[in-house]
């Protein structure tokens, strides 16, 4: 490989902000920083914009971040959800309804929004390493085969799960589990509005979920604990509900257990995290669009010396959402029986009022209407597995 050097002068190059990933938190960063007025340069491991299409859910919340453009992503509507364990079921109605994206139109918005606002995409360049030096920060690349290095004032890490950022400047690794996806055409009598959850226990601790993205096709998933298990229960659940895959989608994400501390330095520079490279993703239902992009804010906040609001906002919403993971975790299906049964009116009525995007309000507001789920969550936190 042969070594070139880009030279930093004095300019701008040396105080750009380098953000490793051009995927969801990484352009939304990118572009929050750029619009601040700093210069920002977007390294990405993909030869081209061509990102991997993948049907999300999320909540309402993402109107609120995201600006007209990446609202182009936004493929339907979601007004009720369908809780299924062992033969009982649960409906919920929202009263804001849940929003199911496209991912490769979101990213490719939000590049298109982070150039705008002056951020400069580097493709083909995946980042292999940093290190200090009396400017900033050496940042080392492989650019199409060739290596080379760039200087940046900051680095911001939104380079995923396994994040080579957050190993080089002494992360430790976050833990992972396996996310499987199926699209599926939708059964005749499934309504396009509804969003179905299946909780079985003796599958996954989590959930099988089908979403619709439109009236015809939706994407069965599933999360799971080990890779090989996960698939082959995913297949006999496709099997039982006679559903016939059309695509694959799939990827490890990351697991939220502790806050991971955002910023470290590296002499005398800062290096941050985003998105799933700071595992900032909601463990309880394992979605990391909403909180991602804000901790994605949050940085740029930072960056831009605007405070830490959003960040520590952000640290106390997904520990709300690992204490019901911790809870959920060790039901066993008579659990999932108790909890489907109790959800009365009352319940539901928050569940469907409240977005779980603002989780302790949603929590406080179900426990006090339904006290027996608190009871229910208590035990399995206290017992653990049983
Ligand atoms: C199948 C599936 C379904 C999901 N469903 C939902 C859902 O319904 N709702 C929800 O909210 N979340 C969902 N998630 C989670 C969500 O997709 C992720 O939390 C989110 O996309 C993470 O975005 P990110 O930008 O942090 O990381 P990523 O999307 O992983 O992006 C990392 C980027 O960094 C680049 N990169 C990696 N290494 C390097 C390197 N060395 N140099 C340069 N570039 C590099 C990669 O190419 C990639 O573009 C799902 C995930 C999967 C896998």
């Amino acid at each position: 490989m042969k070594e070139a050097q880009t030279d930093p002068g004095p300019g701008r190059e040396a105080r750009e902000i380098v953000v490793v990933g051009g995927s969801a938190a990484g352009l939304f960063t990118a572009a929050k920083v750029a619009s601040g007025g700093r210069p920002v340069r977007v390294l990405e491991s993909l030869p081209t914009l061509d990102p991997s299409p993948r049907t999300l859910i999320v909540t309402n919340h993402f109107r609120q971040q995201v600006n007209g453009a990446a609202g182009a992503s936004i493929r339907n509507e979601i007004r009720k959800f369908e809780l299924y364990t062992n033969g009982r079921s649960a409906t919920v109605s929202l009263r804001e309804p849940d929003l199911i994206i496209e991912r490769s139109r979101l990213i490719r918005a939000l590049a298109e929004e982070a150039g705008h606002a002056g951020a400069r995409l580097d493709y083909d360049t995946r980042f292999l390493g940093l290190s200090p030096n009396a400017r900033g920060l050496h940042v080392q690349v492989d650019r199409g085969g060739q290596r080379e290095e760039l200087y940046a004032e900051s680095v911001v890490g939104a380079d995923g799960a396994v994040s080579r950022v957050a190993k080089a400047a002494g992360w430790p690794p976050v833990e992972t589990v396996p996310l499987v996806q199926a699209v599926v055409k939708l059964p005749k009598d499934f309504p396009a509005d509804t969003t179905r959850v299946w909780f079985v226990p003796d599958d996954t601790p989590y959930f099988y979920w089908l979403i619709p993205e439109s009236p015809e096709r939706g994407a069965l998933g599933v999360i799971g604990e080990q890779g090989r298990d996960t698939k082959k229960s995913f297949d006999r659940f496709l099997e039982k509900k006679g559903l016939e895959p059309l695509e694959w989608q799939g990827a490890r994400i990351p697991v939220y257990r502790n806050w991971v501390p955002v910023r470290r330095t590296v002499g005398d520079s800062d290096v941050y995290l985003v998105g799933d490279a700071a595992a900032q993703v909601k463990v309880s239902t394992v979605g990391g669009i909403v909180t991602g992009f804000r901790g994605a804010q949050g940085v740029a906040d930072a960056i831009l010396r605007k405070g830490r609001r959003e960040l520590r906002a952000l640290r106390r919403e997904l520990s709300t959402h690992w204490l019901i993971r911790r809870a959920l975790h060790h039901f066993q299906q008579e659990d999932y029986c108790q909890l489907v049964d109790m959800l009365n009116d009352s319940a539901r009525e928050s569940l469907g009022a409240i977005s779980r995007d603002e989780s302790t309000r949603l929590l406080w507001n179900v426990v006090r209407r339904q006290p027996r789920l608190a009871l229910l969550g208590l035990r399995s936190l206290l017992l653990g597995r049983r």
